[in-house]
Order: structure tokens, then C-alpha cells, then sequence
């Protein structure tokens, strides 16, 4: 029988209006003179030519281009040109509007804008090189118009809010790519709010189990915590207005991704992650009082709560490179717990949750503006045309996520270094000569070597000399993308110098040996002494480690030798490795978008065991690698290798057993062991490999590698372990 599906149209439309309305509504603020008819005929235009088209979910497509422009308005606080482009954005890729039609009922700049978007829609999409180009077109945009990326994340944060209807794969496909390059991103803009949601959401999607997990444990605490956070916050309040000062005190939840991460940080277990959840002083003040009033508000929390001297962040006073200002805080709450404390103002709130497009809004008022040194950075990197993609890819998502330290040059000027950044950065953050030619560096006034870490507020000045040049193992010392792609490209160009003698040399020994000197003879010589390019062996040749004697060699071999070309993009698929297969079929793993039983082995990295939610990665030598979906290293081998992922699904099965490890900890006593190692081979009847045990001061640590059939009777296993009298935790871990 045929289910036939009713859309009520008329309904359809009223609700299409409904939520036009309050996209109008959410833009009300930032409406000038004329604005209203601009968003009205963008909106019609873009009702128009969608109108034939629905989402996964199988609602009207226009309710995607609405949703993306609310988001913008809302939540990014961006004003009517983007929310025109918001509205637009899908059209000229979707449909058959053409920018010259934009541009002729819009203006130049938001056919720039929608240009932009339409040409980085297909970022991530082939391999990943191509990715990686295209990201750096992305980033090219963004020192173009700055609102391309900001609709790019509303229009990201739109999909990963309605992605229930994706198939699983793609799912996977989305979720890694945002946790891998738009939350970090959406973090450097200063756009906290959306990137807390955007781990959240991955977080649902890369690893559901744990996501439900802490959701849940949360929920179930939230009265406790609500009575807990009221009562902290009461005397606060109460002085804080007594002194005369405007302001809302509250107490906000922490999010899940950020709870996860503490948790896997420290090892430890959900139940002693204290900060679920901080406090916020948002004041109202006047700009000229700003400061003083944050450091008010400091005094009377300090009174009342005794605070941890380690933990104060004063961003007040030296803002975040991204334009983020507060006052961070921790003190000892009356149960003897820490609590977090967060202090600024309202403009300064404002900048916390909008980012970028806030700090425009009050950009007349500061004067050093972190964010535009920042953008201007990205414009330096890109404009090295030397730099190959994936590599600026890796040094940029790098600086991304990086707190900033505060540098001192010997005239007093100040420069912002992330996290963790040597002398030698500081050496290419000057200049790249001086960078080239440091050879150590004086902090204040002692001698360093150029691997010193520097600390914020550091003075430092740069030794340099003539004859030094960059070294190999520099790109071990710097941190800075700027740093990496100038030494980079100094090694590069040094190496084609080199290359460049070996060539010669090598032509006229080939020469010598009557070989003729062309591509295919200098592929073959390459692949028999198992060189990566020509120009290694160019290289090679120059330094003396391939010398004549060896290309003899290579002669009297080279009946031998077959050619084989590098792996090719079209040999990476399912069939292509099936056919390099034989026999040994597997019944425990399917494979692929039909299900094949195809060989494969288990990634190494993270010892995925039946149960555990997995997919299969081609790999260019060494045919199917299983990974956890919350492998350390799924994510970037998704984001960056979505073509070589496939899917995989574990068969029911109890005839076979896997490797995996567990962690077990207690409170030392006699006979623990004994009862553990009962459960593990007595009651379960599970084969130990392995088991190391540790005792300190009466607390237990033993690791257990054990062989199970999949993760059910894991789960049951550590369930019993739990019941073991002494016993507190027992995890997992994997090699
Ligand atoms: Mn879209």
C-alpha cells in the first residue's frame, strides 16, 4: 500500500510568512530608511526561485535562506545587507538566478558577497588538497569581506541544527568538518556562543552515547544546581547594588563539549567536574567607568569569596586577540567548591557573544583593535604564494585556537604572540630577516637561545648574525603560522638551489653512462631508490648519497624494475580495493554503501571492537582501516579525506574476540585483585593478556588488557567490576 503524503499549502504559506515576520522582527534594531523594501525583495526573490524545492526533512526550502538570515540578524547582530545576502545565498548555485541578476536588483557589493559564498560552497568536497585550496579561498574572502565567513558559519550553524534527516555518513562528514575548521573558526571571530553550539551539535553527532550520557546527568542535577547557584549569588547582588552599581548577576551552564573535554583532560570522571557552570556580572556602566567598575565588582566577589591567586585573567586591561574582554575570577564557594567568575560590561558582553560584527559596532571607541592585526595577519600568510595549502591549513588551525601572550620590544612596543611561542617567533614577528638570521635573543636582559619559551610581559630583543640561516629543525621551535611558512619556504627554496646543482650532476652521469636523460628514465631511477620525487633524487645527487657506483647498480637491475605511478584518487574507492583482495571474506564487519564483506584491519590508534560505531578509511597503501567514530584522529581524516570514508557496520557475532584495554581503580585492599581477576576470568570467562598493577598510598591503578566479543559484553563486564567491593571507577582506554 502506497502512503501518499497531504501538504496543506495554504498552511505552508501562512507559516513561510510567520517566520519572514520574525526575521523582520529580529532586525529591527540595526532597520534604516528603505531597508525593510531591500529585505522584502530579496525575500520574494528568493521564495520565488526556491519554490519548487524541499529539504531533507521534506519541508519548503525557503525556510533554510529565512533561518540563516535570523541567525545572522540575531545572533551575529549583522545588518541588512547580509541579511539580503543570508536570504540569497543558495540561489545563484541553486537555481537559475545568475549574479548579473543580483547585481542588477542589488548592487555590486552584495553580488560580492554572494559571489564569495557560492564559490566556497564547494569547500570539502573532492580531495584534500582541493579542500584545502578551497579553505584558503575562504579565508581569502574573509580579508575581502568579513561577512562571507560570518553568513558562512550562520548558514553552517543552520545545517548542523537540522541534520536528523542526513543519512548517517554524511552526517559524520558535516559534523567533522565543523568540529575540525568552523568552530575554531567561529572561536578566532569571537563568536562564542556559536561555537559552543557547533561543538555541542558535532559532539551529538560524532559521539552520541556520551553526548546523551552527560546530558542526562546534567538534567538530573539541574534543581540542586539551580538552589546552589541562587544562593551564591545572592550576597553578591545585594552588595553590588548597595555600592551603587548596575548590573545582573547569574549563574550560566557550561556546555556539554566543554564538560566532556575537562573530563578526558583530567581523566576523570563526570561526577568531579566541579565548573558545570559559571558566574556572570554584566554591569551597566558609562565607557569611562568601564574599568573601575569591573575591578568594583572584582573587590566586592573577593570579599565575600576567597579567590584562587592562580586563577585571575584580566582581560580588562589587554584584550584577547579576537576582541574578547572580562575579568575572570575563581573563588571558593561555601561548599568548598571552586567556582568561576566572570566580570564585564555590557559592551563587552556584547563582543563576547557576537564577535566580530559587535566590535565593528564600537570600533570608534577602542583603539587597538586585535581582531583587524589579526585579519591582517591571515592576509600576510595568503599572500605567500609559496605555500602549499595543506601545510598553511595545519599552521592555521593551529593559531586558531591559541590564548595570546603580550611581548614587549626593547622600545616598549607591544606584540601579541599565541600561547607557547619561542624567541624565534618573536624574531619573524619582527621582520623575516631577522627572523632568518637569529641566532638567540636577550629576555629581560638575560641571554636566551631562540627556543625560549617566552612569558607574557617579556622584553625581549633579538640577537642576530649574518651567517646564520633557517634550519630544518627551526619548525620544531616556532609555533606562529607566520613562522612556519617563512621557514618553509626559505628551506624550499634552499632545496631548489641544491636540487638544481644535482640536476646537472646527475645529467651529465647519465650521460656518461649512455641513459638517456628524460622524465620517465628519472621516474624509474627515483622509484628504484625509493624517492618520493625527482627532486629528491636531484637532492640526493648534489649531497653525494646517490653517486655513480649506485646508478650502475640501478643499470644492471633495471630489466627488473616495473614503473608504478603514484596512487591515483580513482584507486581509492571500495571496488578498487576489493579487486586487489583475495579471499579471506569476514563476516564480523560490512562495508561500504551495499554492505560488502571487505577485508579490512583495525586502525591501531583507537582499537575499535564490535559494537563500537566505526567507519572505514581507504588507505592509499594498506587497503581498509576501521576507526572509531571518536577516534583522536577522526575527525581530521574525515574533514579533510571525505571521499576515502566509508561506511562500515559490525555483524552480530560471538565466535570472535578483540583486544581492548581497561582501567581500573580502587582503594587498595586485601584480596582486590583476587576478586577482579575472579570476575574478569571466573564469572566472565574472558581471556587477560596482560595486567599491570599499581598501588600508591592505598589507592589501586591496574590496567587490564582483556579480549572481548564486542562492546555489550564489555559494558556487562565492567558493570560486575564496578560491584566489586573497593572498586571505584573503571574505564576503557585504548593501546
Ligand atoms: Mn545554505
Amino acid at each position: 500500500m502506497k502512503t501518499e503524503l497531504v501538504i496543506d499549502l495554504e498552511a505552508e504559506k501562512q507559516e513561510i510568512l510567520k517566520r519572514y515576520r520574525a526575521l523582520l522582527r529580529a532586525s529591527k534594531s540595526t532597520l534604516q530608511k528603505g531597508d525593510k523594501k531591500e529585505i522584502r525583495k530579496a525575500f520574494d526573490m528568493a521564495l520565488e526561485s526556491h519554490k519548487d524545492m524541499r529539504r531533507k526533512s521534506g519541508e519548503p526550502y525557503i525556510y533554510h535562506p529565512i533561518a540563516v538570515a535570523q541567525i545572522a540578524a540575531e545572533e551575529i547582530g549583522l545588518g541588512t545587507t547580509s541579511i539580503v545576502c543570508a536570504l540569497l545565498h543558495d540561489v545563484v548555485e541553486d537555481t537559475n538566478i545568475t549574479l548579473e541578476d543580483i547585481e542588477r536588483e542589488f548592487g555590486k557589493k552584495t553580488a560580492k558577497i554572494i559571489d564569495g559564498l557560492t564559490k566556497i560552497s564547494g569547500v570539502f568536497d573532492t580531495n584534500s588538497s582541493l579542500q584545502a585550496e578551497n579553505f584558503r579561498k575562504m579565508l581569502l574572502t574573509l580579508a575581502d569581506d568579513v561577512r562571507v565567513i560570518l553568513i558562512k558559519l550562520a548558514d553552517r550553524l543552520h545545517n548542523m541544527r537540522t541534520m536528523d534527516f542526513m543519512p548517517r555518513h554524511k552526517q559524520l562528514k558535516i559534523a567533522s568538518e565543523t568540529i575540525y575548521l568552523y568552530a575554531p573558526l567561529a572561536h578566532r571571530l569571537g563568536l562564542y556562543a556559536i561555537k559552543s553550539e557547533l561543538e555541542d551539535l558535532s559532539m551529538k553527532y560524532l559521539e552520541p552515547d556520551t553526548y546523551k550520557f552527560i546530558a542526562k546527568k546534567l538534567n538530573e542535577k539541574k534543581a540542586e544546581r539551580a538552589l546552589f547557584i541562587k544562593k551564591f549569588v545572592e550576597p553578591i547582588d545585594e552588595i553590588v547594588h548597595e555600592q551603587g552599581l548596575v548590573a545582573d548577576v547569574y549563574g550560566r551552564p557550561k556546555s556539554i563539549h566543554s564538560i566532556w573535554n575537562k573530563m578526558k583532560k583530567k581523566n576523570i570522571p563526570f561526577e568531579e567536574v566541579y565548573d558545570l557552570f559559571a558566574i556572570r556580572i554584566i554591569l551597566d556602566s558609562p565607557p569611562e567607568n568601564e574599568k573601575a567598575d569591573c575591578w568594583k565588582a572584582y573587590s566586592i566577589v573577593t570579599d565575600l569569596y576567597r579567590p584562587n591567586p592562580d586563577r585571575l585573567r584580566d582581560w580588562v586591561s589587554s584584550p584577547k586577540g579576537n576582541g574578547y574582554e572580562s575579568l575572570h575570577t575563581t573563588v571558593m564557594g561555601p561548599r568548598g567548591q571552586w567556582v568561576e567568575v566572570q566580570i564585564r560590561t555590557q559592551r563587552m558582553n556584547e563582543i563576547a557573544e557576537k564577535g566580530f560584527a559587535a566590535h565593528w559596532k564600537y570600533k570608534e571607541s577602542s583603539n587597538d583593535n586585535g581582531l583587524d592585526q589579526w585579519i591582517q595577519k591571515v592576509r600576510e600568510m595568503l599572500s605567500n604564494p609559496e605555500a602549499n595549502a595543506l601545510d598553511f591549513l595545519d599552521d592555521f588551525k593551529m593559531n586558531l585556537f591559541s590564548d595570546e601572550i603580550f611581548i614587549f620590544t626593547p622600545k616598549g612596543a607591544l606584540i601579541q604572540l599565541p600561547l607557547g611561542a619561542t624567541a624565534l617567533d618573536f624574531a619573524f614577528e619582527i621582520h623575516t630577516d631577522v627572523g632568518a638570521t637569529c641566532i638567540g635573543a636577550k629576555v629581560n636582559h638575560k641571554l636566551v637561545p631562540i627556543s625560549y619559551k617566552l612569558q607574557n610581559g617579556d622584553q625581549v630583543e633579538i640577537i642576530t648574525s649574518s651567517k646564520q640561516t633557517p634550519k630544518e629543525d627551526w619548525l620544531n621551535v616556532v609555533v606562529t603560522a607566520k613562522a612556519k611558512s617563512k621557514i618553509k619556504s626559505s628551506l624550499k627554496e634552499e632545496k631548489r638551489k641544491i636540487a638544481e646543482e644535482g640536476k646537472e650532476i646527475l645529467e651529465r652521469k647519465l650521460k656518461s653512462l649512455k641513459i638517456t636523460y628524460n622524465t620517465d628514465n628519472l621516474n624509474k631511477i627515483s622509484y628504484f631508490f625509493k624517492l618520493p620525487s625527482t627532486q629528491e633524487l636531484f637532492v640526493n645527487v648534489a649531497l653525494g648519497k646517490i653517486e655513480l657506483k649506485d646508478i650502475k647498480e640501478y643499470l644492471s637491475s633495471e630489466k627488473e624494475i616495473e614503473h608504478r605511478g603514484p596512487e591515483r584518487p580513482e584507486n581509492l574507492s571500495v571496488d578498487g580495493i576489493k579487486s586487489k583482495m583475495k579471499g579471506t571474506e569476514s563476516d564480523i564487519l560490512l562495508i561500504g554503501e551495499d554492505m560488502q564483506r571487505i577485508d579490512y584491519t583495525l586502525a591501531a590508534c583507537c582499537n575499535p571492537i564490535p559494537g563500537d560505531d566505526v567507519f572505514g578509511f581507504i588507505t592509499v597503501s594498506d587497503g581498509i582501516k576501521i576507526h572509531r567514530t571518536n577516534c583522536p584522529n577522526a575527525a581530521q581524516l574525515m574533514a579533510n579525506y571525505g571521499y576515502r570514508v566509508v561506511k562500515a557496520k559490525w555483524n552480530k557475532q560471538k565466535e570472535l574476540t578483540f583486544l581492548t584495554g581497561l582501567k581500573i581503580v580502587g582503594i587498595d585492599d586485601v584480596g582486590l585483585i583476587n576478586n577482579i581477576t575472579k570476575v574478569i576470568s571466573g564469572d566472565f570467562k574472558v581471556n587477560m593478556r596482560s595486567i599491570t598493577v599499581d598501588t600508591n598510598e592505598g589507592i589501586f591503578e591496574g590496567s587490564i588488557m582483556i579480549f572481548v566479543n564486542d562492546t555489550e559484553h564489555l559494558e556487562n563486564l565492567i558493570k560486575n567490576l564496578l560491584k566489586v567491593r573497593g572498586v571505584t571507577s573503571v574505564t576503557r582506554f585504548d593501546a
